[in-house]
């Protein structure tokens, strides 16, 4: 059998989180009683015409800068045209000619290290509806809430060798797009999705393969799965002599595999022709400087700013980059009690530990930075002992207690006073004369164990450096 190598090329699909639709003042929330959020404009009636919202530009122009695009400062819209019952117009606006991205780059680690993945395009577009199939009645609706939403379709070349590159790929895009707040890439809700097409060729070869396109995937999982699915699929037609027909196929979850949909349309099936209802879209040099300046900054400058700034580990650094709310947990609290070793340890520690033991996700977290910072203050001034405050961090995940005051209800402050901490040791020594008798023998475990009865003795909020301190004192005298 002859060796083959894999290659894919993605086509993302990102729906903007802008307030507004792309060409009316229609919002785009997501889900809604059907057919509420719509207009005549968006809902397709005829006479009506598009006004282009200009956030859809900014954060287009935020993308092609975030993945090393150039800008087309002269971009246009065309019609793209196709009749489908969720596209009440019968074309889609979106951009052919001049797309308003070109010629980016993304980094992504493989196996055999750092890799860039060229970004072929980036454009605006409208989102179609959605068709709800009714078993009941036996029939489809429709639900237009979704038309008009903008989306940017991000094109990449066909750089992907493996399934795991595309991941690593999709991963990266996603966390970028978060941090830049355009959309919540939300998969689950179909604000981030993919095109992946699939080819092979013999290894080494310059020519690429015929290709197979699978439209709208939503899961890391199942696009990890489709790449190598496809991938064989395909090598196994070549080894029998066949061709691979370049078609669209669908992904079926269920079954783990894919099914031939339709052959492959092409650009002229569209009949793409300029949108004459928008102007071209002109974009001045003031225009980028301005987005340039109001950049947030992203996961990488993140992550090499923690390690120099605050000493942390680069593994730590990117677990807390991983999310954008960890990353603003971790900043926010650091800026107010300037301890992020601590900070660090608590998000990398008990936070992380809470958040998988109750399934919530970095963007459901709903921790405050002041109390967060409160807690650690509470420890570091030995109010309260460590373990203590795994506790009272737990209340404040689960309860949203505020630390201070669930301290105070729970009677979990560290004793202040020494004289309880005496009385409890005479008695510990008192009732443990072996033990005694061992250290004074030269048994240090002996002492660990008398520390030990004292905490108990005082229910753990005894400040261990005391409790060392006067037992050792005592057992001196004795
Ligand atoms: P269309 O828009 O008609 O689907 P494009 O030529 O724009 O077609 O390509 C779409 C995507 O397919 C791009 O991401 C590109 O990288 C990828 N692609 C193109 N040719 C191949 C190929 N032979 N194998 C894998 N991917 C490919
Ligand atoms: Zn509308
Ligand atoms: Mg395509």
């Amino acid at each position: 059998m002859m060796n083959y190598e894999t290659v894919c090329g993605l086509e993302v699909h990102v729906e903007l989180s802008t307030k507004s639709k792309i060409f009316c003042g229609c919002t785009t929330e997501f889900g809604g009683e059907p057919n509420t959020h719509v207009c005549p404009v968006c809902s397709g009636m005829p006479g009506t015409l598009p006004m282009l919202n200009k956030s859809v530009v900014d954060y287009a122009i935020r993308v092609g800068l975030a993945l090393n695009c150039d800008i087309t400062r002269y971009n246009k819209f065309d019609r793209k045209n196709y009749f489908y019952p969720d596209l009440p117009k019968a074309y889609q606006i979106s951009q052919l000619y001049l797309p308003i991205c070109r010629d980016g780059k993304v980094e992504i680690e493989t196996e055999a290290g750092k890799k860039y993945i060229g970004i072929h395009e980036i454009h605006m577009e409208e989102d179609a509806g959605k068709l709800v199939h009714d078993p009941w009645d036996d029939c489809t609706l429709i639900d237009y809430n979704r038309c008009g939403v903008p989306l940017l379709e991000i094109v990449s070349e066909p750089d992907f060798s493996s399934a795991d590159e595309v991941i690593a790929y999709l991963e990266k895009l996603r966390d970028i797009l978060i941090y830049l707040g355009v959309s919540d890439c939300k998969m689950q809700e179909g604000s981030m999705r993919a095109d992946v097409n699939v080819s092979v060729k013999p290894f080494g070869s310059k020519e690429l393969g015929t290709r197979t396109e699978m439209k709208n995937m939503n899961s890391f999982k199942a696009i990890h799965r489709a790449v190598n699915f496809e991938t064989k699929r395909q090598i196994e037609l070549l080894e029998e002599g066949k061709r691979v027909i370049q078609e669209t196929r669908r992904w079926d979850e269920n079954k783990d595999a894919s099914f031939a949909m339709r052959s492959k349309e092409n650009a002229q099936d569209y009949r793409y022709f300029p949108e004459p209802d928008l102007l071209p879209v002109e974009i001045s040099d003031s225009w980028i400087r301005q987005i340039k300046e109001n950049m947030p900054e992203l996961p990488e400058a993140k992550r090499k700013r923690y390690v120099e700034e605050f000493s942390l580990s680069e593994y730590d650094a990117s677990v807390i980059t991983s999310a954008k709310e960890l990353a603003f947990l971790f900043e926010q609290t650091t800026a107010i009690c300037s301890k992020p070793k601590e900070v660090c340890n608590l998000i990398m520690g008990e936070l992380m530990r809470l958040m998988s033991e109750t399934s919530t996700l970095p963007e459901d977290l709903d921790i405050s930075a002041e109390d967060t910072a409160k807690l650690i203050e509470l420890v570091c001034d030995g109010k309260i002992n460590r373990n203590t405050s795994k506790e009272v961090f737990e209340a404040m995940f689960k309860q949203k207690a505020k630390p201070e005051e669930y301290v105070k209800q729970k009677g979990l402050l560290m004793l202040d006073d020494d004289s309880l901490v005496e009385e409890t040791i005479d008695k510990v020594i008192n009732e443990n004369p072996k033990s005694v008798e061992d250290y004074l023998g030269g048994k240090q475990k002996a002492f660990g164990f008398l520390v030990g009865q004292t905490m108990k003795a005082l229910k753990g909020k005894a400040n261990p450096q005391s409790v060392n301190r006067i037992l050792k004192e005592k057992l001196e005298k004795l």
